[in-house]
This record gives C-alpha cells, sequence and structure tokens, in this order.
C-alpha cells in the first residue's frame, strides 16, 4: 500500500537542512545499474557511485534480494545479542584478508575512530601512557568526528572546533624520510590511505608502503590503512593492501562494504583485538543484521576473479578515453588512480575549477565527482556496462567540449 507522500523539491533543502551540504539542483528518485533518474524523469549516466559506494549501481538484484529477504526475518537485536548475518559476514572478511577479527559499525569515521583507539589502547596497555603519538599524512582525510579530523591532514575540517586531540602530527604523503624523521618508540600508529581519495586521488609508492611497514615494525607503532575508499574491490583486488603487497595490522572500511546501505568496519588480528575487552568500546546499531545481511551480499558478488578482472580491465577504457579527452580539449595533464578510483588532474588553465566540470557534465547527463578543487574524480560501479562506459564518456568529452569552447 503507497501512502500519498508531501510533495518536495530542491528549494525545501535550504529551508529544513542544515547548510553543512550544498546538493546539486536536481532530485535523483529512482537508480537502476548505472543509471539514475530524476523527479523530472531526467536519466543521468552514474560515473559517482555515490562517492565510491554503490559499488554494485543501484537496485543490484542480489542487494535487493539480500535486503528485503532479511527485512523478512529481523532488523535489529542490538549487541546484547549476536545476530547470524553478523557473524556469517565477520567469517567472510577474515577468510577474504589478514584478519581475525572484525569490530562492525556503521560508518567510515566510526571504523577508523576504532582503528585509533584500538592503536591508542593496545600501546597503553604494551608499553605505558608514553606511547600514544599518532602519525598521519598531509591532505588525508578520515572522517569527520572529532578525533578523525583532528588525525586527518587537512585543517580545514578541523580548525574552529575547540580543542583538538593532542598527540598526532602529519607528514608529507608518498615522503619516506619525512616518516622516518618523524616516527619514534613514542609512536603508537601510522595510519595512510593507500589512495589518498578525497584530496585528489593519489595513489602510494610501493616503496612508501613498504618503508612505513618496516618503520612501524622497528618502532613497535601499528600500520593501519584507512581503505574506506580503496576497499572492496575499487582497485581491482579485494582491498588495495593486496594491490601492494603490504599488510597492515589494522585496516579499516566502510563506503563500497555496504553497497549503498550504511556499515562499516575494522579488521584486524586477534593478538590486538583482545585489547578490546569487554566493555572498552562499542556502537547500538554496530553489526545491525540488515547492514550485514547486504554487505555479505556484497562481498559474495565483488570477491570473484570476474568482477575483479573486469575492474582492471575497465580501468584501462577509461583511462584510454580520459587521457584522449584531457589531450584534445587542454583539460588535464594526468590521469591517475587505480582500478575504477580514477582522477584526472586539470591543467593550469582549469586549476580550481572542478566544479565547472561537474557543472557542465551535469548538464549532459553524467554525474562525476570532485576530489579537491584540482581533480575530477570517477568512482563508478564495479559492474559498469561497457555500454554506459562509453555513453558516459561521449556525455562527458560533450561536457568537456561545451566548457573549453565556451
Ligand atoms: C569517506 C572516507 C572516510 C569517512 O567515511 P564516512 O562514512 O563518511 O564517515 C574515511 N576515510 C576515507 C579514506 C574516506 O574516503
Amino acid at each position: 500500500m503507497s501512502v500519498e507522500q508531501a510533495p518536495v523539491q530542491r528549494a525545501d533543502f535550504d529551508q529544513v537542512m542544515v547548510p553543512n551540504y550544498a546538493p546539486a539542483a536536481f532530485i535523483p528518485v529512482r537508480g537502476a545499474g548505472s543509471r539514475v533518474w530524476d523527479q523530472a524523469g531526467r536519466e543521468l549516466i552514474d560515473f559517482a557511485g555515490g562517492i565510491a559506494v554503490n559499488v554494485l549501481g543501484h537496485a543490484h538484484p542480489a542487494l535487493v534480494g539480500a535486503l528485503t529477504e532479511q527485512a523478512n526475518k529481523l532488523w535489529h537485536v542490538s549487541n546484547v545479542f549476536t545476530n547470524e548475518p553478523a557473524l556469517r559476514l565477520a567469517h567472510k572478511l577474515v577468510d577474504a584478508t589478514f584478519a581475525d577479527r572484525a569490530f562492525f559499525c556503521n560508518s567510515g569515521a566510526e571504523a577508523n575512530e576504532a582503528a585509533f583507539k584500538l592503536a591508542r589502547r593496545v600501546a597503553h596497555d604494551r608499553f605505558g601512557p608514553e606511547k600514544h603519538e599518532i602519525i598521519a599524512t598531509v591532505n588525508s582525510f578520515h572522517g569527520r568526528t572529532l578525533f578523525t579530523v583532528s588525525v586527518g591532514g587537512q585543517p580545514k575540517y578541523s580548525d574552529g572546533f575547540g580543542p583538538k586531540i593532542t598527540g598526532i602530527s602529519h607528514v608529507p604523503y608518498n615522503d619516506l624520510e619525512a616518516l622516518k624523521a618523524q616516527i619514534s618508540d613514542k609512536t603508537c600508529a601510522v595510519v595512510i590511505e593507500p589512495i589518498q581519495g578525497e584530496s585528489g586521488v593519489v595513489p602510494a609508492d610501493v616503496a612508501y608502503l613498504q618503508g612505513a611497514r618496516e618503520l612501524c615494525d622497528k618502532h613497535n607503532a601499528l600500520l593501519i590503512f584507512d581503505e574506506v575508499q580503496t576497499g572492496v574491490g575499487r582497485t581491482g583486488e579485494l582491498f588495495a593492501y593486496m594491490h601492494y603487497g603490504v599488510t597492515p595490522d589494522i585496516l579499516s572500511s566502510a563506503k563500497s562494504l555496504g553497497g549503498g546501505f550504511p556499515i562499516g568496519a575494522m579488521l584486524t588480528t586477534e593478538a590486538l583485538a583482545k585489547h578490546l575487552t569487554v566493555g572498552t568500546h562499542g556502537t547500538t546499531y554496530g553489526g545491525n543484521p540488515l547492514a550485514c545481511a547486504v554487505a555479505s551480499a556484497v562481498l559474495d558478488v565483488v570477491n570473484t576473479p570476474e568482477v575483479l578482472a573486469g575492474v582492471k580491465a575497465k580501468h584501462q577504457k577509461f583511462k584510454a578515453r580520459l587521457e584522449q579527452i584531457g589531450e584534445k580539449y587542454g583539460l588535464f595533464t594526468q590521469v591517475r588512480g587505480v582500478g575504477l578510483l580514477i582522477g584526472c588532474v586539470l591543467s593550469e588553465a582549469w586549476k580550481g575549477k572542478a566544479k565547472d566540470v561537474f557543472n557542465a557534465a551535469e548538464k549532459e547527463g553524467l554525474m562525476v565527482l570532485q576530489a579537491g578543487p584540482d581533480v575530477v574524480r570517477f568512482a563508478p560501479s564495479l559492474v559498469i556496462d561497457d555500454a554506459d562506459i562509453d555513453e558516459g564518456l561521449d556525455r562527458f568529452e560533450r561536457a568537456a567540449a561545451k566548457l573549453t569552447q565556451g
């Protein structure tokens, strides 16, 4: 039975919402695969994927099936009880990764919050209160809670909210010498995004991650990989650490993990996990049966040789055409990234104008993303059809042509 709903439009946002976002002028109402329709029935191709979240596009039958099946059984019991979907999902993640233990939460920020608290707790238990320093990287992004903006390397997100969490320093990304100079026996953890996502799609060098691993081992510090954006098939491997061949002690996941249903996870080893004893950490919704049922279905589909190989093939398709478009219109100088996390670095003439590219693409019926003001980012569904890629890139080329030719 459908209930009559009051009509709403974009203008309502400014009347009833906190103004911390600036959403586009149209309102999406329906999606199927990599196509989205707005209130007016206009169709768009989705290269944004809800910011690297809709890993299997919109309304994927396996995810709709998992969600509706679970919705008819059990929604929520809290962590006073465990539940079958959470245990099944934890088994799948443990079987597929370095980890022996999983902690579930509801977002990337919460997964990182758990990771940072675990690292500090381990150091406190093993070495005492002096060993609490966290080293992060300049321009990194780890979420919007006070701890995660303090660890994040972008002061614009942490300034103006009173005292920050202390004991955190920031070193330039991909600079092993800088990390070497900063790390000490007071360091409890080094946190790195294998590919910096929000600040411009900047992949780490293999030698940097290998060197960070060695430095952490030397100083009894834990290596945390924030894989909130790079995880769950995005790079063509289940997690980016597999692409690099460098294993962290703690890994945070979210975004793609739920394919659009909110869930986060912190993965770690048994030896570390045991420091979060009963009562030391928690969240009411963490491990919610609906979220875990969907995430299990996501993993079943994504963690297959066909889908992961497909990501690598689709990367080549995007990269070749984007390089052509960049050159033809003088719009960008470099196409970088791994798998289906791709960044186009705007040329000198277009520096700072990623929003203009976003707007031009939208006019042609294409959803893209920015990653800072200088980079246009693509994070589409991992199973996007080749026909949708071609059509989307045609639309992108039209946008580039109109933008650059006035
Ligand atoms: C998006 C993101 C986060 C924050 O995730 P939320 O779900 O928005 O809290 C943290 N780290 C990285 C690398 C991200 O890309």
